[in-house]
């Protein structure tokens, strides 16, 4: 099938990339011609595992291109997914979904004959039908223009995987009307995948719009659930990871999303759950998702509880401190800084006067990007470099393997701080290190 997707950041080039794997002939759409320069010659502009690969082999087989031009995308298929950013408005929690009709209103206008446009961005229930109005006011006599909403649930760092093997999929489609062409266009789409016995769930703009954003609200409050455990775990000093083991074995709660630290970040998360809230006090659903400011506000707290550990254990003032903040992505696997509770921690640190010198494996660019006034090293040993505190902000494999003997010649003092309870106390303080845990003690 001729495809287009329109949005070609984190979601779209890899839903692109997939869409050629599957043998669709897809043409890639963005307004940013860096990206799409850089996508057309094969480089993924950030990072993701096993993406690259999908890209160039596709490109060189001839199934997979990108542009800039909406009309070309007009004249290129019948089926347009749309994947660009929903982001925080600059005022406000609400979510900013102008470039989602920016998108359609680029493409409608150029459409002639039958065509779907698929949404896949993460919006405020109700943008389906609003944008259905919009469309139909867009449409030239001779076209008619379909829309549903599938919504995404990949995560970074195994974008991949998830957009090939994704635990289900959601088709919403117009109550109004009758949704078979709709449903069959999308179910011929994903043919390869549904044949593998994938749940498909069927229904309307509303509640497709929906699990999308409840997902996410679900996942940040079960983070923000074992940290609101883990202010009470340090109280008392009973150990929070241990607990999460013990409840986690009930399988009506399950394990995942269940470690305490740092918390959430990323360019999902927080702005889905603000978003959502926004949406339900506009409807009239006063109070209804009170709960999720609390979920943000007892995340938000982690990086300054962070901030706060770090200048307890420090041997000296954090003014003038040397602090060696290792990860700087808002997860692992991913180079994606955005709200990064790494480099907020970074950042409240340095505003207290401590030298901070950051290092990730993967978002050292971005983070400088955002962050110039922080420090920057090559490595975790060259950031530990005369290092008071070394801290880990994102559990990065090679911080959670790294020995202390890497950074024993190099540090001024053996004290490390693990922001994600992802290090072995045991082996730091068998090394003679001062080992200490956001969240409270680790039994050993
Ligand atoms: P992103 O910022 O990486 O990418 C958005 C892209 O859209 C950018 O490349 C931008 O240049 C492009 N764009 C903006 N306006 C455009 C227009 N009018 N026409 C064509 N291109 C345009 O964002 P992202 O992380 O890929 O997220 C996109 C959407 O997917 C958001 O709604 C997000 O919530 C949702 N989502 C993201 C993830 C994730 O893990 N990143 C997962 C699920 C859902």
């Amino acid at each position: 099938m001729k495809l287009t997707v329109i949005g070609c950041g984190y979601l779209g080039a890899t839903h692109a990339a997939c869409m050629a794997e599957l043998g669709h002939d897809v043409l890639g759409v963005d307004v940013n011609p860096d990206k799409v320069a850089r996508l057309s010659s094969g480089e993924v502009p950030f990072f993701e595992p096993g993406l690259g690969d999908i890209l160039r082999r596709n490109i060189s087989a001839g199934g997979l291109s990108f542009t800039t031009e909406a009309d070309a995308a007009a004249a290129h298929g019948s089926v347009h997914f749309i994947g660009v950013g929903t982001p925080q408005r600059a005022r406000g929690h609400a979510a900013d979904t102008s470039y989602v009709e920016s998108a359609v209103d680029a493409l409608v206008p150029h459409l002639r004959g039958d065509h779907l446009i698929v949404g896949k961005s993460t919006v405020p229930v109700g943008t389906a039908a609003s944008l259905a109005r919009r469309i139909s006011t867009l449409t030239a006599p001779d076209a008619t223009v379909d829309l549903a909403w599938n919504p995404e649930f990949l995560r970074e760092g195994y974008a991949v995987e998830d957009t090939l093997r994704p635990d289900r999929l959601v088709i919403g489609t117009d109550p109004d009307s009758d949704a078979r062409a709709a449903r069959a266009v999308l179910r011929d789409v994903y043919r390869e995948i549904i044949d593998t016995g994938l749940p498909v769930i069927e229904t309307d703009w509303s509640t497709a719009e929906l699990v999308k954003v409840s997902a996410n609200a679900f996942l940040a409050t079960k983070i923000s659930f074992i940290n609101a455990i883990s202010e009470l775990c340090e109280i008392v000093g009973a150990d929070v990871s241990t607990l999460a083991d013990a409840i986690g074995h009930d399988k009506r709660i399950g394990r995942r999303f269940l470690n305490a630290g740092l918390g959430f970040g990323g360019g999902c998360l927080p702005k889905d759950i603000r978003a959502f809230e926004a949406r339900a006090e506009e409807l009239g659903a006063h109070g209804a998702l009170r709960f999720l400011r609390e979920v943000d506000t007892i995340n938000m707290r982690r990086r300054s509880a962070m901030v706060e550990l770090i200048a307890q254990v420090c041997p000296r003032e954090l003014l003038g401190a040397n602090i060696a903040v290792l990860g700087a992505a808002f997860k692992p696997e991913s180079d994606d800084v955005r709200d990064s509770p790494a480099l907020s921690v970074a950042g409240q640190l340095a505003l207290r006067g401590a030298s901070v010198t950051v290092f990730d494996p993967k978002a050292n660019a971005n983070s400088q990007r955002m962050y110039p006034m922080l420090g920057y090293a090559d490595s975790a040993a060259e950031a530990a470099q005369d290092a008071d505190v070394v801290a880990i902000a994102t559990e990065w494999a090679q911080f959670v393997h790294m020995a202390p003997s890497e950074l024993d010649p190099v540090v001024r003092s053996r004290v490390i701080v693990d922001g994600r309870r992802c290090l072995d106390p045991q082996s730091w303080r068998r090394a003679g290190w001062s080992y200490a845990a956001l969240g409270g003690a680790v039994a050993t």
